[in-house]
């Protein structure tokens, strides 16, 4: 029976992902890993009995170690995190730490060869090539569990590669998404936390608000499909049904359609080629749901321009622009800058950041670290 290691188990996706395990008793979870919430950490530990369970914050994982099970071996720091990606017994690695911290346990999970089931789009967006590179080497798959992603690999699996005309990415638009440039000087964190259609973890609905995630998501299908930028297409659909589309050069569109719920993309990556039967969570389209599309609004949402421009330049700009906007989300969240700054700080770290073309891990973290820095620097002054 293949083994799971879910990093991030406490987070959203990582929950999502054992209550489709539920679901799936072809599978058992081996290890679960998170940041710090050892009180969520020790439920999913009475449930699911793994034999290992990980917390990166030490003290935290000494309160979970006091209180855990015997037979579950209770580990601490982000190596013991890094160890459960390439450890034996999982041969099915779920990566869904949120941000640039998840890009070494990712990395782990692909030089191992395990099948890699992708929530943390910001390794794929600072590390493309090595990781994509790096799987062909060691015959790791990466299967996306983001929404888009997963509908563009399941709409591409009805033509060829070389006979893709477009990609087109959809977009709900987040919760501004009719506010003005005026009203968008003065969101608030809390208006930006109301997304309108999915319920995410806090840095991924802040860059629902700011179109930065459609801006990883460019960049993230450009790696992962391997696709020419100028292929990759974004449409605003609020409604968030229609997941992405491929467009195919003998004008046949193929859409993946479903409720926004993450378990349909976790699911399919788990069961990938094969699609497991599930109970719930079918779409009834008499219920008289409609579907509106819409182009997107660059002028008042410029994170998207950004995602493209460094879509196409590779090298060190995704990590560049992610470590940026990382930066300054959580700054906006300190309501120490404004919503419009973040995307305005990430654009400019992009531009001045030393560019390296053909990067390395280890240029990486450090284009991370210059990203993060210069946004803190910059943040100051106005
Ligand atoms: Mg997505």
């Amino acid at each position: 029976m293949p083994g799971v290691a879910i990093l991030g188990s406490t987070g959203s996706i990582g929950r999502s992902t054992l209550r489709v395990l539920e679901e799936l008793p072809d599978l058992h979870v081996r290890s679960l890993a998170a940041n710090g919430d050892w009180k969520t950490m020790l439920e999913q530990v009475l449930r699911w009995k793994p034999a290992k369970a990980v917390l990166a914050d030490p003290a935290a994982a000494k309160e979970l170690a006091s209180r855990a099970p015997a037979g579950v071996e209770i580990g601490s720091g982000a190596e013991a995190v890094r160890g459960l990606a390439s450890e034996e017994g999982a041969e099915i690695v779920v990566a869904a730490i949120t941000g640039a911290a998840g890009l070494p346990s990712t990395a782990a999970a692909v030089s191992a060869g395990k099948r890699v089931c992708l929530a943390n789009k910001e390794a794929m967006v600072m590390a493309g090539p090595i990781l994509t590179a790096g799987a062909v080497e060691t015959g790791a798959t990466i299967l996306p569990i983001d929404s888009e992603h997963s509908a563009i690999l399941q709409s591409m699996r009805s033509g060829n590669p070389d006979e893709v005309r477009r990609v087109i990415l959809t977009a709900s638009g987040g919760p501004f998404r009719d506010w003005s440039a005026e009203q968008l000087e003065q969101a608030a964190p809390e208006e930006a936390l109301k997304h309108p259609t999915w319920n995410m973890g806090a840095k991924i609905t802040i860059d629902s608000a700011t179109l930065m995630n459609k801006a990883l998501e460019i960049i993230e299908a450009r790696w992962l499909f391997g696709l020419d930028v100028a292929k990759i297409e974004v449409v605003v659909h609020p409604q968030s049904i229609v997941h992405s589309m491929v467009e195919f050069q003998d004008a046949s569109t193929v859409a993946q359609l479903g409720y926004p719920d993450m378990c349909i993309p976790i699911r399919y990556a788990l069961t990938f080629p094969r699609r497991a039967p599930t109970a719930w969570g079918f779409l009834d389209l008499a219920k008289s749901h409609r579907l509106d599309f819409m182009p997107p609004d660059t002028g008042r949402f410029p994170a998207l321009s950004l995602g493209f421009d460094a879509a196409r330049r590779g090298g060190t700009a995704g990590a560049a622009l992610n470590g940026a906007n990382e930066a300054a989300v959580a700054l906006f969240l300190e309501k120490k800058i404004r919503f419009t700054r973040i995307a305005r700080l990430a654009g400019g770290a992009l531009a001045e950041h030393p560019f390296v073309a053909s990067p390395s891990l280890e240029d990486l973290y450090r284009t991370d670290g210059w990203a993060r820095e210069w946004v803190r620097r910059n943040a100051e002054n106005g």
